[in-house]
């Protein structure tokens, strides 16, 4: 091919070129150099360092962009892995997946770019595709390549035609149609050929006479082309479809008749597109005055650039040749283009000087596409089955490799609780030792201050009584001298009258100035007494302190309440630390516990195994030694404490008590322990009044947990939980949130006594409006409310407490329950199929029901069902209706 030379001219070989590793897959310059290309960049949404930024690539020249995409768990395996974990986990924000190695460990693994189960085709075109599509455009060579175990996703990705929903049209159509409305039909031309490889022969998939097509390498530019295969111009989009359709037709033929499956052959689709540049570039001068002296507006350019998307075979060994009618010969011809692609990423990874390109037809069909300066993306899919861990591994180390990082980046990235809890235990000891210290000092301060405080009050009391009584007994002292001095003169004057001296006027004077005596001793007297009683008063003030207003002893209590305040703080602390630690052990026990059982194997069931698969706690798996531990643990911290820290201001604090709560909410036995502490009300408050995501999922989860006992369900209903529930199915969005609340709610469904309550309260509608987010776990608890609802509602109708049709269809549920009726998922397709039997059983709800398009279900059910149980209730139904009687024979169909 001659295009080289024009590429070459057109770009006036960039100096660029020198900064790129040299290797036999070295074809182009990277687009990034291409001058007034003016095409459209894709912005972020590509492959790493891909994004067209020029520093990115230069840092990395020509390295191939790998993106993981996982595929969904599909119908077999939701049933066969269900008490399983997947074999990787993505955090596509940080771009790295983990592989498990057991439930323990895990390798963590960096990518461009990492694709979830959930990730769009729309998405995945734009970080895989799209920067290869556009550097194409530019006129450079470019491929996109799928690697994986088959059934991972592979033509998912690349070849779906997404004729019935335009959303699942795969990275072929899309590249397409992305080219298609960047050419001008004038001057612009893009053409395909369509070709698989099986056993080192390539095939025309556009015309199966073509067997054997030769590869022809130009010796001087390098460039690859295949003179034998059909080469279609492609004018638009339908017609493409068109050809895709063809080829895969023919592909199933080709390999129906050589008894091959195409999961061994390779299918490659090449998309060459030419497009005149003059014109273009003609008019971008003109625009640009000062430039167009530069320009040599007559030289007529093509410029041309090549497409390769192979849909690889599938990358798993063939372990037993033999069993699938192959030779040995034929089994490593099958597998030797798979093989050499590796052994030349390798060589390119390991930055070697020879890069055997020419062992397998694969890599000579790609030299001038593939490594190098062309831009080159591989996408390796993956299932998440742990079954398939060692494909898995192999797949994801082959697409490291093709990073070409020099040394594979593997994170060691494991949470070691062991000696975190180690450590929080250390740190507790130790706070607990001082609080020890601090209380000790504290109680021997306090006996100080009590023992001074008393020995000052008996010293004063003792001064006072010693003064009082000193006082008492002088006054007395006094009083008694007077009385005596009075009665001494009393005599006296007693004498005088008998030796006839008479009361003369010196006899009065005297009788005065004894008067005037005993007035004072009285007044004394008085006076003697008013100062005991003061004294006495004061006594009673002193033995008073808290009215006596002594200054020194309010400080002691003011230091006193500041040790008890500091006391407080510290022991709140340590409860703190002990829940952190409690719920360390939970989870190291958890984690011991499933190292123990190896992934033999999980009987958990229902609700049950919807808690431990977002990392609740069940201590009846526990021994009897963790069970123990774990007691004494919540026994020290307390029930009430860790109920207390759920309304703490510290968020953090806030979402650590909540996991112990619902932790502990996960058990029976604690169940009861928990409602009595006011633990229901304090995980219903957490869904008032908080909105935070995280604390909302685990508070739902810890109500659904105890609402399976009947008396906690009354209680919720009467604390208003259902509205709470309602609102929270309302505003989440995290599918673990709506299953644990669509969980609550179903178990709720299934109480007699609830049900007119819970209807009334907007719950049957609120159950309803969380299958919006589609997970299946949310689905499956959505059936199973409606089950139970359903049940109890035939119960009462059967028992005459309910008349009138059914709450379930007026609240607009039959829509549903008919679209799943036959759900793939047994779990969810079981308790609709009880459901339907329910509501059938009353003939008040017949004709919404056949109207609604539940008779057919019903009819299936009662001949498909694999449950002999069902299948005769609904068959029962069915003929005991008059209603449906009638409509069957209406439609003449026997049942
Ligand atoms: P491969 O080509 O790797 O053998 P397929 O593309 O044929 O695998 O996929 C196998 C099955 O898995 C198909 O039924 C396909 O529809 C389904 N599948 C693959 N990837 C996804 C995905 N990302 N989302 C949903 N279904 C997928
Ligand atoms: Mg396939």
């Amino acid at each position: 091919m001659a295009s080289g030379a024009y590429r070459n001219g057109v770009h006036k070989g960039a100096s660029a070129a020198s900064n790129f590793k040299s290797s036999s897959f070295k074809s182009k310059h990277p687009p990034v150099a291409a001058p007034g290309s003016g095409l459209r960049r894709s912005s972020s949404a590509s492959l790493g360092a891909a994004s067209g930024s020029l520093k990115d690539d230069r840092g990395v020249p020509g390295r191939v962009r790998v993106a993981v995409r996982l595929r969904p768990r599909n119908a077999e395996e939701l049933v066969a892995d269900a008490d399983f974990a997947d074999c990787v986990e993505l955090q596509p924000e940080l771009k790295r997946l983990k592989l498990r190695k057991n439930n323990w460990d895990s390798d963590t693994y960096e990518f461009d770019e990492v694709l979830t189960e959930f990730a769009s085709q729309k998405r995945v075109y734009e970080v895989v595709a799209k920067p290869v599509v556009e550097s194409v455009l530019d006129g450079y060579n470019g491929t996109v390549m799928a690697y994986g175990q088959t059934g991972t996703g592979k033509t998912f990705t690349l070849g779906r035609l997404g004729e019935e929903d335009t959303s699942a049209r795969g990275i072929m159509v899309r590249s397409m149609e992305d080219i298609l409305a960047d050419l001008s039909p004038e001057t612009d031309s893009v053409s395909v050929s369509y070709l698989q490889l099986y056993m080192e022969t390539i095939q025309d998939l556009l015309d199966p006479a073509n067997d054997n097509i030769p590869i022809v390498e130009d010796p001087r530019t390098g460039d690859v082309s295949l003179p034998g295969a059909t080469v279609v111009e492609v004018r638009d989009q339908q017609s493409f479809v068109e050809l895709l359709r063809l080829g895969e037709t023919h592909r199933i033929a080709a390999n129906t008749k050589l008894n091959t499956e195409s999961s061994r052959s390779h299918a490659l689709l090449m998309v060459n597109v030419k497009r005149s540049v003059m014109g273009r570039e003609a008019a971008l001068s003109s625009e640009d005055d000062n430039s167009s002296h530069l320009v040599k507006p007559f030289k007529p350019l093509v410029r041309k650039g090549k497409l390769v998307v192979v849909d690889l075979a599938g990358s798993e060994r063939i372990q037993k040749s033999g069993s699938e009618g192959h030779t040995l010969e034929e089994a490593k011809s099958i597998n030797l283009s798979l093989s050499a692609l590796g052994k030349c990423i390798n060589a390119l990874a390991e930055n070697s000087a020879h890069v055997p390109v020419r062992d397998s037809k694969l890599t000579r069909l790609l030299r001038d596409s593939f490594g190098g300066t062309a831009r080159t993306s591989l996408i390796v899919t993956i299932g998440p089955s742990p079954r398939h861990r060692g494909e898995t591994a192999s797949t994801i180390l082959f697409g490291q490799r093709a990073m070409k990082v020099e040394n594979m980046l593997k994170i060691k990235e494991e949470f070691d609780y062991k000696s975190l809890s180690r450590k929080l235990d250390i740190q507790l000891d130790k706070l607990i030792a001082e609080n020890e210290r601090q209380q000790k000092a504290f109680e021997e301060e306090v006996e100080r201050i009590t023992l001074e405080a008393q020995k000052r009050v008996s010293e004063v009391e003792r001064n006072y009584a010693d003064a009082l009584e000193k006082e008492r007994l002088k006054c007395q002292m006094e009083y008694m001298e007077s009385v005596k001095q009075l009665e001494e003169k009393l005599v006296t004057n007693k004498k005088k009258c008998c030796n006839g001296e008479g009361p003369g006027v010196s006899g009065a004077e005297e009788l005065a100035e004894v008067k005037k005596l005993l007035q004072n001793e009285i007044h004394l007297r008085k006076a003697a007494e008013e100062e005991v009683d003061y004294l006495k008063n004061r006594l009673g003030q002193f033995t008073q302190p808290e009215a006596g207003g002594n200054s020194e002893i309010l400080k002691l209590r003011k230091s006193l309440e500041d040790e008890a305040h500091k006391k407080k703080k510290l022991e709140e602390e340590i409860t703190i630390l002990q829940s952190q630690l409690l719920q360390l052990t939970f989870e190291a026990d958890r984690m011991r516990r499933c190292l123990e059982r190896g992934g033999s194997g999980n009987a958990f069931t229902g609700l049950d195994s919807l808690m431990s698969q977002v990392g609740h706690l069940h201590l009846k798996d526990a021994g009897n030694g963790q069970r123990a531990s774990i007691a004494t643990l919540s026994e020290q911290v307390g029930l009430q404490k860790v109920l207390s820290l759920l309304e703490s201001e510290d968020a953090n604090v806030r979402i650590h008590a909540v996991k112990v709560v619902a932790n502990l909410a996960a058990e029976e036995a604690n169940q009861e322990k928990i409602v009595e502490a006011g633990g229901l009300s304090s995980l219903l408050m957490l869904l008032r009044r908080f909105e935070d995501e995280t604390v909302r999922r685990v508070a739902a989860g810890a109500i659904a947990n105890l609402a399976m006992n009947e008396a906690n369900q009354e209680l919720i209903m009467v604390e208003g939980g259902i509205g709470l529930l309602s609102m929270t199915a309302a505003e989440a969005e995290d599918p673990q949130t709506l299953r644990m609340v669509a969980g609550a709610i179903a178990n709720l469904c299934g109480n007699d006594k609830l049900q007119m309550k819970l209807r009334s309260e907007g719950g049957i509608k609120a159950l309803l409006g969380t299958v919006r987010c589609g997970h299946p776990d949310v689905l499956s608890q959505v059936a199973r409310g409606i089950a139970n609802f359903a049940k109890c509602e035939s119960r009462a109708s059967s028992q005459g407490t309910k008349t009138g049709g059914s709450f379930l269809i007026e609240d607009g549920a039959l829509q549903w329950i008919v679209q799943n009726a036959n759900n793939e998922a047994s779990p969810i397709r079981r308790h609709i199929e009880l459901a339907l039997c329910h509501l059938a059983q009353h003939e008040v709800n017949a004709k919404d029901m056949i109207s609604g398009g539940a008779l057919w279900e019903l009819v299936r059910i009662s001949r498909d069902c694999s449950r002999e149980d069902i299948r005769n209730l609904a068959h029962r139904t069915l003929t005991s209706s008059p209603t449906f009687r009638s409509e069957l024979r209406r439609l003449r169909i026997e049942c």
